[in-house]
């Protein structure tokens, strides 16, 4: 049995064995997005958008009021669906046998504030190379505008800290992604494989960026990266953006 707040809309259990119900409940509910994630935490490594166990994602189900979420310093080799864990959107949790990844108040807040259903935080190398350099990522290729137009440098803060999220949200300002200073990246997409190909595109122009920093690269104009935008917008959701 399983009532439903009249004021947030949210499965809120009566008693224990209800909780215990709708635990199997939400486990069903979520199995796909908690393989996705174990999936996308796997390819992340193999495509070294991230080293070790670092980096993390998340996956909104159900009727949006939960999440699924990386836990901390496990393994991929080792990450099951069973073990990726199921919280509400306050964090609490629903069935997570392990801790969640420690950017648990980045993913919170980007739910919060954002109609995300997906989250991607890496620590991509030349994202992290250039968060130590910039403020913003400079429009050095028109598939900037993916992101809503030029990508910023949320200031420094200690990771999986509140003052962390806060500085992201700021930086996410009108953008799906943003660079964390000296730390990595983080995007966020209707989907987990749009979550994970904004990572890619971003790594993708943090490293063109670089490379032409051995000269001194020619920019584009900001009115340039607007035109961009809004034919990206009308190409359609769900489509690899750009010309090809
Ligand atoms: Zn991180």
């Amino acid at each position: 049995m399983v009532r439903t707040s009249p004021v947030e809309g949210t499965k809120v259990p009566r008693c224990w064995p209800c909780a215990r119900a709708s635990a199997i409940l939400a486990r069903v509910e979520l199995l796909e997005e908690r393989r996705q994630v174990v999936d996308h935490c796997r390819r992340m490594r193999a495509e070294g958008l991230v080293v070790g166990t670092s980096g993390n994602i998340s996956v909104r189900g159900g009727d949006g009021d939960l999440v699924a979420v990386s836990p901390s310093g496990l393994d991929y080799d080792e990450m099951t669906p069973d073990l990726v864990g199921v919280h509400r959107l306050d964090g609490s949790p629903v069935d997570a046998p392990l801790r969640p990844t420690t950017e648990m108040p980045m993913h919170l807040a980007v739910y919060a504030r954002t109609d995300a259903r997906a989250i991607v935080h890496t620590h991509s190398t030349s994202a992290t190379v250039l968060s130590t350099l910039m403020d913003e990522v400079p429009p050095i290729h028109y598939l900037i505008a993916m992101f809503g137009g030029p990508v910023r440098v949320a200031s420094y803060a200690t990771y999986g800290t509140p003052e962390l999220a806060a500085s992201m949200i700021t930086a996410l300002e009108g953008r799906t992604a943003c660079l964390l200073a000296n730390h990595g990246a983080i995007t966020y997409a209707p989907t987990l494989a749009g979550a994970y190909s904004q990572a890619v595109y971003l790594e993708w122009i943090c490293d063109v960026y670089l490379r032409a920093s051995a000269g001194t690269p020619r920019l584009l104009p900001p009115e340039e990266i607007e035109k961009v935008r809004e034919k990206l917008t009308a190409y359609g959701p769900g489509r690899t953006p750009g010309d090809g």
